[in-house]
């Protein structure tokens, strides 16, 4: 599969108007999603904000206290975990220790014939191979590193052919560099199998790189649901803004609101300071249409990413003190100080003392508006 299903791709899964609660404390509420089929679907949120309790309702280990569960079309809310046909990893991979690698994938056959007319042993041969583990049936699990092991999980989730897959933070035991790694490899095999997956992490980084969309979940009830580019770039909520990477975000009043079409600039009135801010189309035409417009007195909030402020900038720039500086390679993460006002740069040069620092009105992304 070398595209990413598109919108007009049926919808495998959907969520209407769930709500899960647990004597009173609400775990999710208002989950309104459509997840498409061959999807990489992920829910990224801090700890707490309902993913698990999400992927739990869709696998059907938690019945919904409200809401309707739907796979293509068919309600699942009432079926049992066995009888809705998904594979499910979760976070530590608990393959059985006294079975062999082999065993451990057969039994995600449970009794049943493995799809595609092939015999068991065949199956398992050609799950290991999927997984990027030829010839380990014989081996022992404790044998296997963190990642191959979740790898065998995978591959006994995937055994009975399954319309979807769901992974519960199923790289959280392993170590940065192999989470890099397996993430690739995980999405390789979807992509292989164009098996729609319903994926859960608190990383939001991990979230970025893996999926088609993303549903940033906050207090229980998805925030934002878009692909990677639209999360990072035009966040809907300062929660979202803060959540996605390192955004700078502003909040000021609009002054010389310029007309209400077009590519406008807005200028902001931070503390005294004007920063402008373009509204309206994008130069690109792509973006910025949801955005509300501005009249002047409102009070706006923007944000603007760390590699869009720009140093010893002359205009649209204000003037920061360094704090501190974080090496990271190929940038350095550079925190200033703008009045109190916290921002972070990322810049390749080291910095030092106070420096004008700015942004294109084009880089800036108007989260919200407040009529005042
Ligand atoms: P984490 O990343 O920490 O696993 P999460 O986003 O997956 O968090 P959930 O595990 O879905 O969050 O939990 C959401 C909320 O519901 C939390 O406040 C949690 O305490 C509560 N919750 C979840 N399961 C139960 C339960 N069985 N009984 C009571 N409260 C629960």
């Amino acid at each position: 599969r070398a595209h990413a299903p598109g919108p007009d791709a049926p919808v495998a899964v959907e969520l209407a108007g769930v709500a899960k609660r647990y004597d009173g404390a609400v775990a999710v509420e208002d989950v309104n999603l459509e997840i498409r089929e061959g999807e990489f679907f992920t829910l990224v949120g801090p700890s707490g904000c309902g993913k698990t309790t999400t992927l739990r309702l869709i696998a059907g280990f938690e019945t919904a206290t409200e809401g309707t569960v739907r796979f293509g079309g068919r309600d699942v809310s009432g079926l049992p975990p066995e009888d809705r046909d998904v594979g499910v990893v979760f976070q530590n991979y608990a393959l059985f220790p006294h079975m062999t690698v082999g065993e451990n994938v057969a039994y995600g056959l449970n009794f049943a014939d493995p799809p595609g007319g092939v015999t068991r042993e065949e199956r398992v041969a050609e799950l290991l191979e999927l997984v990027d583990l030829p010839g380990t049936a014989d081996r022992d699990p404790d044998s296997l590193s963190g990642g191959q092991r979740q790898r065998v999980a995978m591959a006994r989730a995937i055994a009975p052919g399954p319309d979807l897959l769901l992974l519960d933070e199923p790289m959280s035991a392993l170590d940065a560099q192999l989470r890099e790694r397996l993430r690739v490899q995980i999405r390789t095999i979807q992509r292989e199998l164009g098996i729609t997956t319903v994926y859960v992490t608190h990383d939001q980084e991990e979230a970025l790189a893996i999926s088609d969309r993303v549903a940033v979940m906050r207090g229980g009830t998805p925030d934002q649901v878009a692909p990677p580019r639209t999360v990072y770039r035009e966040p809907d909520s300062r929660f979202v803004a803060e959540f996605v990477g390192d955004n700078n975000v502003f909040s000021g009043t609009a002054v010389d609101a310029a007309g209400s079409t077009g590519n406008d600039v807005l200028a902001v009135d931070i503390d005294g300071e004007t920063l402008r801010v373009a509204t309206g189309p994008g130069a690109d035409g792509t973006g910025r249409g949801d955005e509300p417009n501005p009249d002047s007195g409102d009070r706006v909030t923007f944000c603007v990413r760390p590699e869009h402020l720009e140093i010893d900038r002359s205009s649209n720039a204000v003037r920061a003190t360094v704090e501190s500086a974080e090496f990271l390679g190929e940038t350095t993460r550079v925190h200033l100080d703008w009045d109190g006002t916290p921002l972070v740069v990322r810049t390749r040069d080291p910095l030092t003392g106070t420096v004008a620092v700015g942004f294109h009105p084009d880089d800036a992304h108007v989260i919200d508006v407040e009529r005042l």
